[in-house]
């Protein structure tokens, strides 16, 4: 057993440096692997959460993006998070990276699993405490790492799990600490990129850790390749009857697959599988029973196989489904004859709970014609003087007039049935003024929730 380490003395960061130059010049990519890779069965990581300083433990918001859990633990999920293939839902959680949670690209995914009961073996993949101190080292991996790997945080350092902390005196910033020693256990060694969350000395509290730079991203596709396209996604679920999930995604075997979710059992090593499952429409739609024992975590598709692709992405997963999200605007908003442009905005969530959505227009000339319509698909088509964001078939609303303000607005009412679907909006207005005699606005994406 070997230990990698990081160090805080400055001595040991420039002992590295000059060694890093001994071995190879100065290159854009100086990430460096211990030759140790996590096969898909292996990607497992769980908290022993016995930090005894109350500034690990003093985060008690639960994240939506992250359901379940809060304090060392939640710090360390979005540690392993980072590591991603692609962003966590939509990339929320950390104040550091808005929207930018999942940035490995590489056919990994670390597997959530919540909490352990002990420090365990040291191939139990669990994160946890070390009393006492290490000599300049704060917290260390333990390797060989492809059969598991053990991470522990020296106690005599001031950890917190603050999302929001930037300055906190001689203290350091649990989750950018466990996003590198993560980095650790899935095959990296230390990079000489000073600015790299695989980067030997620590600077400050490692709050910058939190987010990997191009270097480490560079370092776990080497181990096991930038995403392939086959790699199995998770866009959504839906819950259609009792005791049913739907996972909707991409590329899901015809059978076989799998959906592995985060165990509310506390201890559990494995997470909880529902096996042998086929998938519709594609390889988009996998309809399971849901398990006894998953709590709040993540849930990932496993297509057959052990290559490295063959698990997905992580998704979010709430017995209560999933978070509301922000709608996005995209497309072009026309200058309508006005001198304002078109554009659409939105109140309220699009949600059947709170049924409070409504779509608005602002911009065209008051007393004005409008039309909100909407389909399943994006396009870019040029259409009047401005673009068409919206594809066929398009559905619309029944026409309604731009007020004294120079404002519209449509309720749209969410039903059950489209909970888990996205659809896109756009507004047509007449515009007498305008060469084209009407326009379109910018468009909108809805996914709705329950
Ligand atoms: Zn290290």
């Amino acid at each position: 057993m070997t230990v990698r380490s990081i160090a805080s003395a400055t001595t040991a960061a420039a002992a590295f440096v000059g060694a890093a130059l001994l071995v190879r010049p100065p290159s854009a990519q100086a990430f460096d692997v211990t030759g140790d890779a996590l096969d898909v069965f292996h990607r497992t990581v769980r908290v022993f959460d016995n930090f005894h300083a109350a500034t690990a433990n003093a985060n008690s918001h639960f994240d939506t993006a992250f359901p379940g859990y809060n304090g060392a633990e939640l710090a360390i999920w979005k540690a392993a998070i980072e590591w991603s293939s692609e962003r966590h839902g939509s990339g929320s959680g950390d104040p550091q990276q808005p929207l930018d949670l999942g940035s490995g690209g590489a056919n990994f995914d670390y597997v959530w699993l919540g909490l352990a009961t002990g420090v365990g073996s040291i191939d139990d993949n669990t994160c946890s405490e070390l009393p006492g101190s290490g000599a300049g080292v704060i917290a260390f991996t333990e390797t060989p790492t492809s059969d598991g790997w053990r991470i522990r945080f020296y106690g005599n350092q001031n950890w917190y799990d603050d999302p929001n902390k930037t300055q906190f005196f001689n203290s350091l910033d649990l989750q950018g600490v466990a996003t590198h020693e993560l980095g650790h256990a899935l095959g990296l060694n230390h990079s000489s990129t000073p600015t790299a969350t695989m980067s030997a000395s620590i600077s400050g509290s490692g709050l910058p850790w939190r987010s990997i730079e191009s270097d480490d991203v560079a370092g776990v596709q080497s181990i096991y390749g930038a995403k392939s396209a086959a790699k199995p996604h998770i866009q959504t679920y839906t819950f259609p009857s009792a005791g049913m999930v739907r996972v909707l995604g991409a590329g899901f075997a015809a059978q076989q697959n799998e959906l592995w979710f985060t165990p509310s059992v506390v201890g559990s090593s494995t997470p909880v599988i529902v096996s042998g499952l086929v998938s519709t429409a594609g390889g988009t739609e996998i309809l399971a029973p849901l398990p006894a024992g998953i709590g709040g975590g993540d849930v990932l598709v496993k297509v057959p196989g052990s290559a490295h692709d063959t698990l997905s992405s992580p998704c979010p997963f709430d017995l209560a489904g999933p978070p509301c999200e922000t709608p996005k605007t995209y497309g072009v908003a026309k200058l309508t004859s006005t001198g304002s442009n078109a554009e659409i905005g939105w109140f309220g969530e699009a949600s059947v709970t709170t049924a409070d959505l409504e779509l608005t227009l602002s911009g065209p000339p008051g007393g004005s014609p409008a039309v909100l319509f909407w389909g399943t698909s994006k396009q870019q088509a040029t259409f009047r003087g401005g673009l068409l964001s919206v594809g066929a078939p398009l559905r619309r609303h029944a026409t309604t007039q731009l007020d004294f303000f120079q404002f519209a607005s449509a309720l749209v009412t969410v039903t059950p049935s489209m909970v888990g679907t996205t659809r896109y909006y756009q507004w047509w207005y007449a515009d007498a003024a305008d060469p084209a005699g009407c326009g379109t606005s910018d468009a909108l994406e809805l996914f709705f929730c329950p």
